[in-house]
């Protein structure tokens, strides 16, 4: 699967956003309904399905379009 960017029709290349987690774990970013609540003892509180993120990013204008396929 290959996609063009929308900007400048340069191919864009599969890739993911970095989640550097509190003590160093790495994760991929994910997308949650709702606001964002701030919790006490996780930095926020999740209430919803996390849904990871796919990031697709122009290799020529730097353009990033994201989905979260459920
Ligand atoms: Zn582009």
């Amino acid at each position: 699967m290959s996609k063009s960017c929308p900007k400048c029709q340069s191919p864009m290349q599969e890739g993911y956003s970095l989640d550097n987690a509190h003590g160093g774990a790495r994760t991929v970013s994910s997308w949650v309904e709702g606001e964002p609540k701030p919790s006490f003892w996780f930095g926020l509180k999740v209430e919803g399905a996390p849904i990871a993120i796919e990031s697709w990013r122009c290799s020529r204008c730097g353009f990033i379009e994201q989905y979260a396929k459920g």
